[in-house]
């Protein structure tokens, strides 16, 4: 193999990182950044120290490079090289390099804030701007303000203004690893296509019967779709006349895709084989597929976004930013020149894309960050003074605040409560640590965990809930339990113990058409979560860790209880004169139970008063997703507490702020903190504002 280009700056990067705390190095993807940085510090005795830590916003990428790493070095993974993403640990007392995602690399910075076991720090793949690398990236910059020990810290990044992080980090020295890319050429659409997949398929033929060998990359927005690609494309390259072109596999590449399955886009293809590979964005920097010289470019990417006024997510297919245009098209230059067929116009190009990609932390819930940052409870960290690289909206932060006082986790004046220390432990979101707190105090802990468990679990578990289920099965399965009127928290929990009750026997789950492998995670899960809740209440949880559980309806009664009090900002009401929920929120909003749900309405069509839910998710319809049946004397507290309630005063964290408005102010009192020094709009922060509003219009415009 050719010498990856980061491996040429060996010496002057090793010469920059000696003599700075912080250095940021920009490459093209594929360069090395990843996989050689760390391998490089290494040799230059930088793990004698501490170990070596390198953060993937993406699991799959961690894990990835974690695995080649190891290859590389010819160590057994987990050894010398491990990786620990959210529930799976892989390092040992032995381990040096650790690949870890952001977010587990927040949650080790809360029990040891000066991160002491560590010597260097990468974040990597800075540009994907997740919400927990760009609060790591604040929580480093006052590290290294404060920590008095020689912590190294690596910021790499495919295509970030890397000046603007440089000067976000004092001004460090920014290394420019050139990349080797030949030219593409790129092919734009005459006009947009009616269906993107009918496109796709249509132009992977072309270039299998008109082009010269190499590989296709064909960026699609998600698995339903790639599934879909996958056996279409399969189909007509079996049809092709025989000898009319060479051979053709392919292969699909995806976040959920099992481990055994992603690997194999790494292997090398038979000789005389066309590889496509039909991939999500992971394959646009975090995973870099040797090989390819055709890029199909959709132009669209599926987003999770958050609206913080009315608590609702949704899932959409939205057009790609001009950087990930760019992006895509670069994978095909790597080895030789290529070409780029982007499934839309240059006018589109030009004139729909948003330049720049908008940073997820100004289009998430915040409340478990915001959590997280409380907890840390530094006195020179208040929130709204936070220094964040690009800051979320004030909106966002009120909404985060808000939730977090209506679970308990921040008293009235915005100071975290001991509940909210305990739930910043657990590694779930905070609706789930609340709960699980709460069904302690009621003795359901064991109930809860499994719930917790069951909702973290990566994977759709459900055959109802999972598309395309029913083509490929044989038998009609046997029927889940139904929650007992209750909802699906409780049926989640009843599958669990039927399962529990079978010896956790995995043809049972077969038969019941339950993924085998989300389920084993979730048994998994649970006896982590049950160790984490174990060392919190030092010992004295009453759980169950093996059969013998009665169904008993009167604990289902306190579990839904702990849920009303963990989902306190997830509550709706049922409208009297309309079919449907009104939900609780800045804006309300009306609201059907998710058809996939087991709450169905009594023999009079009458749905629960009240009810919690797990999501609110806009797709045909604003829908609530996983919900649970509560009793009104439980909604009356809540109710009182959101008629009191006080967002200024929430946001407090210092006194003088308390007063103010909270409106607006984020970037003027980030401006003051820094006596004037934080860069005030630049062309970047222009762009992404301008990004964001354009995004904000169009949503609206739907
Ligand atoms: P960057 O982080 O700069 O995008 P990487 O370090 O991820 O680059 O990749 C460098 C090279 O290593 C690429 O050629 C890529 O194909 C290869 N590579 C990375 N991960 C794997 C893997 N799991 N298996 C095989 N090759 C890999
Ligand atoms: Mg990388």
């Amino acid at each position: 193999m050719a010498q990856l280009p980061i491996l040429q700056f060996e010496e002057k990067i090793i010469e920059t990182v000696e003599k700075n705390q912080v250095v940021v190095i920009i490459g093209e993807t594929g360069s090395g950044k990843s996989t050689q940085l760390s391998q490089m510090l290494h040799r230059r005795g930088y793990t004698k120290s501490g170990i070596i830590g390198v953060t993937q916003p993406r699991r799959v990428a961690a894990v990835s490079v974690a695995r080649r790493v190891a290859e590389e070095l010819g160590v057994q993974l987990g050894e010398e090289v491990g990786y620990a993403i959210r529930f799976e640990d892989r390092t040992s007392e032995r381990t040096r390099i650790k690949y870890l995602t952001d977010g587990v690399l927040l949650r080790e910075s809360l029990s040891d804030p000066e991160l002491g076991q560590y010597s260097v720090i990468i974040l990597d793949e800075a540009h994907e701007r997740s919400l927990n690398t760009d609060i790591l990236m604040g929580l480093m910059k006052r590290l290294i303000r404060m920590r008095s020990s020689n912590l190294k810290v690596l910021i790499t990044s495919a295509t970030l203004d890397g000046d603007k992080v440089s000067k976000f980090f004092f001004d460090c020295p920014l290394l420019t690893v050139p990349g080797k890319l030949y030219p593409v050429e790129i092919l734009y659409s005459n006009e947009r296509p009616k269906s993107y997949l009918e496109s796709c398929l249509k132009t992977a033929i072309d270039i299998h019967t008109k082009e010269p060998e190499g590989d296709v990359l064909i960026f699609m927005t998600g698995q339903d779709d790639i599934e879909k690609l996958v056996s279409k494309l399969e189909e007509k390259v079996y049809n092709l006349e025989e000898g009319s072109c060479m051979d053709a596999v392919v292969l699909p590449l995806h976040g959920s895709l099992p481990p055994e399955l992603q690997v194999r886009v790494f292997s090398r293809p038979p000789p005389n084989c066309r590889r496509f590979i039909a991939a999500t964005n992971i394959a646009e920097t975090s995973l870099t597929v040797d090989g390819v010289v055709y890029v199909i470019d959709s132009g669209y990417v599926k987003q999770r976004q958050y609206n913080p006024s009315t608590g609702m997510y949704s899932l959409d297919v939205v057009q790609i930013s001009k950087v990930q245009a760019n992006q895509r098209a670069g994978r095909a230059g790597r080895t030789r020149p290529g070409k780029c067929y982007r499934l839309y116009t240059s006018m589109d190009y030009q004139e729909d894309l948003l330049d720049v990609t908008v940073p997820e932390i100004q289009r998430s819930s915040l409340a478990g960050s915001v959590l997280y940052l409380k907890s840390l409870d530094l006195p020179d960290i208040d929130i709204l003074r936070f220094d964040f690289l690009d800051p979320p909206t004030s909106e966002s932060l009120e909404d985060a605040l808000k939730q977090l006082y209506l679970i308990d986790a921040i008293d009235e004046n915005g100071s975290i409560t001991k509940i909210g220390q305990t739930m910043a432990e657990l590694p779930l979101e905070p609706s789930l640590s609340r709960t699980l707190i709460e069904a302690n105090e009621y003795g359901c802990i064991s109930h809860a965990l499994t719930v917790a468990a069951m909702l973290s679990a990566e994977t759709t578990l459900l055959p109802g809930r999972r598309k395309n289920a029913d083509k490929k099965r044989k038998h009609r399965p046997v029927d889940p339990p139904d929650g007992s009127g209750w909802g699906d928290h409780i049926q989640l929990l009843q599958i669990f113990e039927l399962w529990d009750q079978e010896n956790y026997d995995v043809n049972w789950c077969k038969d019941r058409d339950l993924q085998v492998r989300g389920m084993l995670f979730v048994k998994d899960v649970r006896k982590q979560l049950c160790q984490i809740m174990q060392k919190i209440a030092k010992g004295s949880l009453d759980v169950w860790t093996s059969r013998n559980q009665k169904e008993s309806r009167a604990e289902y009664w306190n579990l839904r209880k702990a849920l009303c009090v963990g989902y306190a900002n997830q509550l709706a009401e049922r409208m009297i004169h309309h079919n449907g929920y009104r939900t609780l929120s800045f804006k309300p909003q009306v609201v059907q139970v998710h058809p996939s749900s087991v709450m169905k309405p009594d023999e009079d069509g009458k749905f629960a008063d009240y009810v919690v839910y797990h999501e609110l998710i806009t797709t045909s319809r604003p829908f609530m997703r996983n919900v649970c049946a509560v009793q009104v004397e439980w909604v009356m507290p809540i109710l009182n507490k959101v008629k009191n309630l006080n967002v200024n005063k929430l946001s407090g964290g210092s006194a003088d702020l308390t007063s103010e408005p909270m409106e607006g102010n984020v970037k003027d009192s980030l401006k003051k903190e820094d006596g004037g020094t934080t860069p005030t709009l630049d062309g970047h922060d222009n762009k992404i504002q301008a990004a964001r509003e354009r995004f904000l219009a169009r949503k609206g415009k739907k």
